[in-house]
């Protein structure tokens, strides 16, 4: 630990947004950075605790007190270094990552001040990149062939991984590109693609082969002969979806139609005007209060709507603190991101009951407020009716509920499946760590062979 004061002088101090009359007009990355001097300051406040709790809250084991020492004496090489060891990919990570670990940080619990560690990662994967410290890597192959389905950050990891075991790895894609949800979901003001592009490179140069446009199924993976091992990272592909009367209307669309298509959009592809979903001049209305829903209220005002709501069955949370989920569970508290500060109705305990249209065109949504009671046999708290429905305008609709949990069929041995189709829907960081646990386990299981 550099400065075992700085804990007590130095305040947390976040490289903040862009201004939103700024930002609300592009679809460049919002957050800002911190100069050198102020990011290893920040680094100067972990306290190097004799448990950390970080270590232990990363799904990757992150080792935060060891490269925040070495940031703040401006050792950026040996940080870097410290922080590849448990995360192959910390320039995703920094920029989208929740932070887990700022939730379990001792000066998160004793002062509701984390040290900056997302920020922090992000600041010393940047610097990697611009000082050559990325450098190209050749693995001494081993003569063995794995394959790789899906090129989400599971996936990537995995590949990644078994690359540098010395492995040939290819990577089939059905996309026209690599990132899976990082591509074609998070939206480009959280996470620029060039970011992606740099990574994919370095993973070209050292070895791993991309196929794109390639669906593999069940029927071509298990006829694969020429792979020792292959590996399944296909993500969860199927959207919760809403089944309520008025459902067929158009303007009613899964949240993910609208956000891949503006990430293509915003990678040249064309779409015709019947094809093209845009909130330009609309009443936005979407179904459901989680991230991705927040991801499509931001980009509806880049696309010039006129109004955003966003609706939500569950209650409220409360703000700053849930005596409901105390440490070590995750905080569920009242989440106010970079889009919900541009502007949005935000609203909780709304059930959607019906879509509402004129000449097959969605005009509005029937809700009703409701309340959560307790059940007296236990189980799932059960909805009461709490005021008369009412009609939220809208004439786009946005359904961001969640995904379905993949089911897989029984696997031959050499099967092997990871991220988010082995454990449903998560988060980047706990993709990127199934993907690294599953390349050990095919490295465990060819060994053996
Ligand atoms: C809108 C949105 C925003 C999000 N924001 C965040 C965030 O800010 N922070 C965070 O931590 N997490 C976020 N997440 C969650 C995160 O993106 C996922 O948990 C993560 O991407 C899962 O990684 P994965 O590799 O398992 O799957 P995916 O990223 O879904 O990748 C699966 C890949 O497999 C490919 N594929 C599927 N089937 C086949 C096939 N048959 N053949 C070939 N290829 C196939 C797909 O095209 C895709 O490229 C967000 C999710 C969404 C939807
Ligand atoms: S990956 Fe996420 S949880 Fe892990 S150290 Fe980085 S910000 Fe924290």
């Amino acid at each position: 630990m550099g400065n075992p004061k700085a804990f007590l002088t130095v305040p947390r101090k976040e490289a903040g947004y862009r201004p939103v009359h700024d930002r609300i007009h592009d679809f460049g990355e919002v957050e800002q950075t911190l100069n050198t001097r102020d990011r290893q300051e920040q680094a100067s406040r972990c306290m190097d605790c004799g448990v950390p709790f970080c270590h232990w809250a990363c799904p990757l084991g992150n080792k935060d007190p060891e490269w925040n020492d070495a940031l703040y004496r401006g050792e950026w090489e040996t940080a870097y270094k410290l922080l590849k060891k448990t995360n192959p990919f910390p320039e995703f990570t920094g920029r989208i990552c929740p932070a887990l670990c700022e939730k379990a940080c001792v000066l998160y619990h004793t002062t509701g001040e984390a040290v900056t560690n997302r920020e922090n990662e992000a600041a010393i994967a940047e610097r990697a990149f611009q000082e050559g410290y990325v450098t190209i890597e050749h693995p001494k192959r081993n003569g063995l062939r794995v394959a790789v389905v899906g090129s989400g950050p599971a996936g990537l990891a995995a590949a990644n991984a078994l690359n540098y075991m010395g492995y040939e790895v290819t990577v089939f894609e059905k996309n026209e590109a690599a990132g899976g949800l990082l591509r074609y979901g998070i939206p480009n003001f959280k996470l620029n693609k060039k970011i992606i592009d740099r990574r994919i490179s370095v993973m070209e140069q050292e070895g791993v082969t991309f196929r794109y446009g390639e669906a593999v199924t069940s029927a071509m993976m298990l006829s694969q002969q020429q792979f020792s091992a292959i590996i399944l990272a296909t993500g969860t592909p199927v959207a919760r979806d809403l089944k309520v009367p008025g459902r067929e209307l158009k303007g009613v669309h899964l949240a993910l139609e609208l956000l891949s298509q503006q990430n293509r959009v915003l990678a040249g592809m064309d779409f015709s005007k019947e094809e093209r979903i845009t909130a330009k001049g609309k009443d936005v209305l979407v179904i459901g209060g989680g991230d991705t829903g927040s991801d499509c209220i931001g980009t509806a005002h880049r696309q010039g709507c006129k109004s955003v709501t966003q609706i939500e069955i569950m209650p409220k949370p409360p703000v700053g603190h849930n005596p409901n989920t105390p440490w070590p569970n995750w905080p569920v508290i009242l989440k106010t991101t970079s889009s919900h500060e541009e502007g949005c109705v935000r609203r909780w305990n709304i059930n959607t009951l019906e879509f509402l249209g004129e000449n097959g065109k969605v005009t509005g949504v029937k809700v009703q407020e409701i309340d959560w009671k307790p059940n007296p046999e236990g189980g799932r708290p059960l909805m009461v009716e709490k005021n008369e429905p009412e009609i939220i305008k809208a004439d786009l609709v946005l359904l961001a509920m969640g995904f379905l949990k993949p089911e897989h069929p029984e696997y031959p041995e050499n099967v092997f499946v990871c991220g988010d189709a082995a454990n449903g829907a998560s988060l980047v960081v706990r993709a990127i760590a199934s993907g690294l646990q599953t390349a050990k386990r095919v490295n465990e299981y060819l060994s053996k062979q």
